[in-house]
């Protein structure tokens, strides 16, 4: 295949998968890389560096091939996400991308979640792990090690929506009102109506992917997030499709909460995955007050909002949060925080969370040796108080580095540790 604006690397060779959807990942990957808006333009090349050393430091070779969304797609093509960014990412299977900026209220739809959606990267990873040294507002930041599985496709994600004072908005109102026979209140007046769907096929495809991440990481258990009290037939449903699945596709590896206690008194047995829920604002508070008894969570798309960001600011904020879009046999790693437009270009910010989510991708990639030589590196340089703008100012008696500077010394360590 050939592209009208992207330039595939002259080195390097494509990652494909067997029929079965095993990955056949070669030791010189063409992977694609978008920068992003705003800070992406210094995160995106700050990570690079590092994975770059990564990967050398254990025998390999990333051959990286530069593709377009956003500001940068404007510039080249004159629309935000053109066809060939998605045909690139999704043909070479394993990418990164750093921030898109979405205008609020109105404007364009938000790219990422074009993206996601067009490339059905239907399960959103966020692992949340403290490192040492990070400043946390919590006083055990290091109890915290969950990996937050959300919904991608479905939910608000879905975004059914009808603004109010159009004509779309009152044919809803009286479709409600008047032809499904809804007696609650629908206030007289502008309103604006939304409508989520939770299916069972989507339901069923997240959770399955965290039950296997939770079995083949040794992990206790899954947590599944939802608001089923109130919402009974969409979030109450993910909640009873989640047990059903795991009931039917791991009868012998999963065990409900109530099977611990009943049959096993509280101890769990080795090789099995405990299955259980909670209600989704019980679970923020259990984030702070109970957070070494949770795992891995799975939850629908907003919850999954919530709940990540939530977890993310107990272990560092928004500078350390990293994250991976998953689909079958794909993978496009990208950090929580946005473009933050107002620190753009400034080498300023700080590349952790990218450079982490470019550990998730390492880690997709089959290559453990060179994620952890990424975990340990940026641990190594935190720890002797190297950091960013928004770590130092946290920080008694830190270097406060640039974004470049503090990958510089993230790649030194990196070399120092191979
Ligand atoms: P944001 O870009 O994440 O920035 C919010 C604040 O978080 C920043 O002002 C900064 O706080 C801190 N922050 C974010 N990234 C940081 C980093 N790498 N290092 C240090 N501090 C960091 O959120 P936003 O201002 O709400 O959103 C801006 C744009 O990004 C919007 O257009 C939004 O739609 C978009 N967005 C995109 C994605 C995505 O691409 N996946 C995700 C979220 C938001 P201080 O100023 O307090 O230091």
């Amino acid at each position: 295949m050939s592209y009208d604006q992207i330039e595939i690397p002259e080195a390097g060779t494509k990652i494909t998968a067997d029929e079965d959807g095993t990955l056949q990942v070669p030791d010189d990957p063409i992977v694609p890389i978008l920068h992003g808006d705003g800070i992406g333009k210094d995160v995106g090349p700050a990570a690079q560096g590092v994975l770059d050393a990564a990967a050398a430091a254990t025998g390999r070779s990333i051959n990286w091939m530069r593709v377009y969304a956003g500001e940068s797609a404007r510039e080249r093509y004159d629309e935000n996400l053109p066809q060939e960014t998605v045909d690139a990412i999704r043909d070479y299977r394993v990418a990164i991308k750093g921030p898109l900026t979405t205008p609020v209220g109105a404007g364009f739809r938000s790219l990422n979640v074009a993206l996601r959606k067009k490339l059905d990267l239907y399960a959103n990873m966020r692992p949340t792990y403290h490192l040492d040294g990070v400043p946390s507002p919590v006083k055990t930041p290091e109890k915290m090690d969950m990996v937050n599985f959300r919904e991608n496709t479905e939910d608000v994600y879905a975004g059914i929506e009808w603004e109010a004072g159009t004509d779309e908005v009152e044919t809803v109102r009286e479709f409600v009102e008047e032809e499904m026979g809804f007696d609650a209140t629908i206030h007289d007046g502008p309103v604006g109506i939304g409508v989520k769907p939770i299916s069972e096929f989507g339901t069923k495809r997240l959770v399955r992917q965290a039950i296997e991440y939770a079995l083949e990481n040794d992990r206790d258990s899954v947590t599944l997030v939802h608001k089923g009290n109130i919402m009974k037939f969409t979030e109450g449903a993910f909640r009873d499709w989640g047990y059903e699945l795991a009931a039917e596709e791991f009868p012998e590896t999963t065990i409900t909460e109530d099977e611990l206690w009943e049959e096993y008194d509280g101890e769990k047995p080795e090789d099995v995955v405990v299955v259980k829920d909670r209600i989704a604002d019980n679970m923020l508070q259990q984030l702070l007050t109970r957070t070494d008894q949770y795992d891995v969570l799975a939850m629908p798309n907003l919850n999954g909002d919530y709940l990540s960001d939530a977890a993310g600011a107990q272990i560092g904020g928004l500078g350390i949060a990293p994250g991976g879009n998953f689909g079958d046999g794909r993978c496009l790693a990208e950090p929580v925080h946005g473009s933050a437009p107002k620190y753009a270009g400034q080498d300023k910010v700080n590349p952790t969370a990218m450079i982490l989510s470019g550990r998730i991708m390492l880690e997709y990639l089959g290559w453990d040796d060179a994620a952890d030589l990424v975990r340990d590196a940026v641990e190594q340089t935190i720890s002797s108080k190297q950091v960013t703008y928004d770590l130092h100012r946290q920080i008694e008696g830190g270097t406060k580095l640039a974004t470049s500077e503090f990958a510089d010394a993230v790649v030194e360590n990196i070399e120092k540790l191979s």
